[in-house]
């Protein structure tokens, strides 16, 4: 048996049982982990679909150019795409994007723009403006805009829900996930809500991020944006791949505890999963007064821990934050935890 190449192995990742880490919670908690996909994301799915798509809709042709804005890991699973089909690839990326992930990122044959974090998404520097620009000076090129390119959620609710619903049988009553694009979230809970319309829907947002509020006062709030550490999670725009009515609750988790959470997965559960999985987790344990034992958990881990041993993994970093509270040199000898 074998695969006729990478992109063959994307999907059909494994759900699960949180343990250890989950003992004081009432319901049984499953996680669906996303990093065993070949680009150690669930943003493979996405890239795949998005771009297969594009192929069978006439927009993306041979020796063609794929340019994306990207935090990081949708920008490595269309690199993963492009080498295998033959595209070339333009990624935009912030400053807050990790170095190993500038990388990774160029070890797959992608050219990297890195453009500034702190400006407004339609100002002309910001990595949307450059995506758009560089899309429009690129002759046959292809811009993905996982914002708005509706194939993004449309790939979540044909792969990432059935899988789900058939991993736990049909039993699922939560579904715990953070929100970026929307398109991880909105996908899958449009997929379980047909299934079941009684599966309670979790958003995760980021303090910084505008999703929250926009889906308390369907209003765009422009003072809630101020600058955060967590990558991949909370958005300053509005993306058309978040549907907003399929939400039942949003929690807002903290930078502090997202990170202790991904460092306790690591510790507790043996998972090397991302700073977003730990998001993800907290908001598990803010909802937990709600649950019950019957209740069946299904929380979403985004991607791998190998992108941020430069950050939550490192204790150094940790102790800059005001995290950790020991001095570097102690935490780098391994006792600042
Ligand atoms: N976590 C990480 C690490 C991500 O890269 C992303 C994607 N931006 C998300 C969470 C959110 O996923 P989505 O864009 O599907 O909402």
């Amino acid at each position: 048996m074998h695969y006729e190449n990478v992109l063959a192995t994307i999907g059909n990742t494994p759900l699960i049982r949180m343990n250890r880490i989950a003992q004081e919670i009432p319901a049984k908690v499953f996680a669906k982990v996303e990093s065993y996909n070949p680009g150690q994301s669930a943003k493979d799915r996405i890239a795949l679909f998005m771009i297969e798509e594009a192929e069978r809709a006439g927009k993306l042709k041979p020796g063609g150019t794929i340019v994306e804005a990207t935090s990081g890991n949708t920008g490595f699973s269309i690199a993963m795409v492009s080498s295998i089909k033959g595209y070339r690839c333009i990624l935009t990326l912030t400053s807050k994007a990790s170095p190993e992930k500038i990388s990774l990122l160029k070890s797959m044959g992608a050219q990297v723009v890195i453009c500034p974090v702190d400006v407004e998404p339609a100002d002309p520097r910001s990595y949307y403006s450059a995506a758009e620009r560089i899309a429009h000076e690129t002759p046959n090129s292809f811009y993905l805009a996982q914002n708005f390119n509706l194939d993004n959620a449309e790939a979540h609710y044909r792969t990432t829900g059935p899988e789900i619903w058939k991993q736990t049988r049909g039993k699922i009553t939560h579904f715990v996930c953070c929100a970026g694009t929307g398109g991880t979230l909105s996908g899958t809970a449009r997929y379980l809500k047909e299934k079941n319309p009684d599966v309670k829907i979790i958003g995760v947002d980021a303090y910084g991020s505008v999703l929250k509020k926009f889906w308390e006062t369907h209003e765009y709030d422009p003072n809630e944006i101020k600058p955060y550490k967590v990558e991949g999670l909370g958005k300053n725009i509005i993306p058309h791949n978040m549907n907003f009515e399929l939400v039942d609750d949003f929690v807002k988790v903290t930078d502090k505890d997202s990170a202790f959470q991904t460092r306790d997965l690591a510790k507790y559960e043996g998972l090397m999963v991302g700073y977003s999985s730990g998001s993800a987790m907290q908001a598990v344990f803010e909802i937990a007064d709600e649950l019950s034992k019957d209740d069946v958990v299904v929380v979403l881990f985004s991607d791998h821990g190998s992108r941020y041993l430069g950050k939550i993994f490192n204790d150094e970093w940790m102790v800059e934050q005001g995290w950790l509270e020991c001095e570097p040199a102690e935490a780098a000898a391994g006792m600042g935890s």
